[in-house]
């Protein structure tokens, strides 16, 4: 893929300056901001209107850096190994002597680390002296954005750059992975649960209610598009708009699908495409057709379930 050099020098002088960027990832678009710099990360939270006690994703491009930063282990370089860069987040012990803004993390002693595998994330990062503090682009609760467009969206002309990588090809965020004990998911996403089961050679449990973890809150209402949405549901009411899972052969204007042939992959990759696209037209609600749970399909129901809390 061709891309301008000019943009991405334009990306460094912002993020030089301690301002906010939008930054094209394999997963959604982030927010990105210098993570050494407090100032730099406070854009981010105000920006976002992100509560202060979520600590932020900070993306890499190389191991040399990370060093500089956080303690690795064998689990962290067996998975490093087989799937970065790529859409899985680990969440690490931070070293004393790191540079990571408290406001980053929290003040907590460990940092959530990711290696993006977008071309023009690695080109970027690798032309920068620190690392990037990158929550997805979008204000808090929203939907998660996967086009320049949709930062747009989300932003108007609130930040000063976005680095347009066309669309995000996974489509949904990272599988965040903790290292610190016993592994553990804590976010299901880009990477299926059964791949990490296998590089770890051990079923890996899933612990969103973890509470020496988690942080505060991750059973409130976020990927919404600000109106209800009813899961699980055979048909739509009148007007409503309806999210299925495969193309039917009696269609209508109001039915928006996920994938042509139940695909679990494409479906994800479309999900906030969808939800986005039904939030700018004027429905009052929305149904969505039962969704498997199995595979991709896990995470796409999680995110529909914290869509639809109410
Ligand atoms: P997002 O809000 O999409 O940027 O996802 C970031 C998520 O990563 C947070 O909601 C946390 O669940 C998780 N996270 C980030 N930093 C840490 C950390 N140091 N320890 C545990 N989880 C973290
Ligand atoms: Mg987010």
């Amino acid at each position: 893929m061709n891309y301008n050099l000019s943009n991405i020098k334009k990306a460094k002088y912002y993020l030089d300056k301690n301002e906010c960027i939008g930054f094209p990832t394999e997963t959604v678009y982030g927010l990105a901001a210098n993570a050494y710099s407090k100032k730099a990360a406070l854009k981010i939270f105000k920006l976002k209107k992100r509560n202060k006690r979520n600590p932020l994703i900070v993306h890499y491009c190389s191991l040399k850096m990370l060093n500089n930063d956080c303690m690795i282990n064998e689990e962290f370089l067996k998975l490093y190994k087989k799937y970065c860069p790529g859409p899985v987040t680990f969440v690490l012990k931070l070293k004393k002597n790191s540079n990571i803004s408290k406001i980053v993390t929290n003040n907590k002693k460990t940092l959530a680390v990711r290696f993006p595998r977008h071309h023009l994330a690695i080109k970027l990062l690798k032309i920068l002296k620190y690392p990037l503090a990158a929550p997805s682009a979008n204000i808090s609760s929203k939907i998660s954005p996967v086009t320049k467009e949709d930062v747009k969206d989300e932003f108007g002309e609130r930040i000063k750059f976005i680095l347009d990588g066309g669309r995000s090809k996974i489509g949904l965020e990272s599988t965040i992975v903790s290292l610190l004990g016993k592994p553990k998911i804590l976010r299901l996403g880009g990477i299926e649960r059964k791949k990490i089961n296998k590089v770890l050679r051990k079923k890996i449990l899933y612990k969103k209610n973890d509470k020496t973890i988690v942080v505060p809150g991750q059973l409130s209402l976020h990927y919404s598009p600000g109106i209800p949405i009813r899961l699980n549901k055979k048909k739509p009411k009148e007007n409503e708009a309806f999210i299925l899972i495969k193309k039917r052969k009696k269609t209508s204007k109001d039915y928006y699908y996920l994938s042509k042939k139940k695909d679990l992959k494409e479906a994800a990759k479309n999900l906030y495409k969808v939800l986005r696209n039904i939030k700018n037209k004027d429905y009052k609600s929305i149904a969505v057709e039962k969704i498997p749970n199995y595979g991709f399909g896990e995470a796409i129901n999680e995110r529909l379930k914290r869509a639809s809390v109410k």
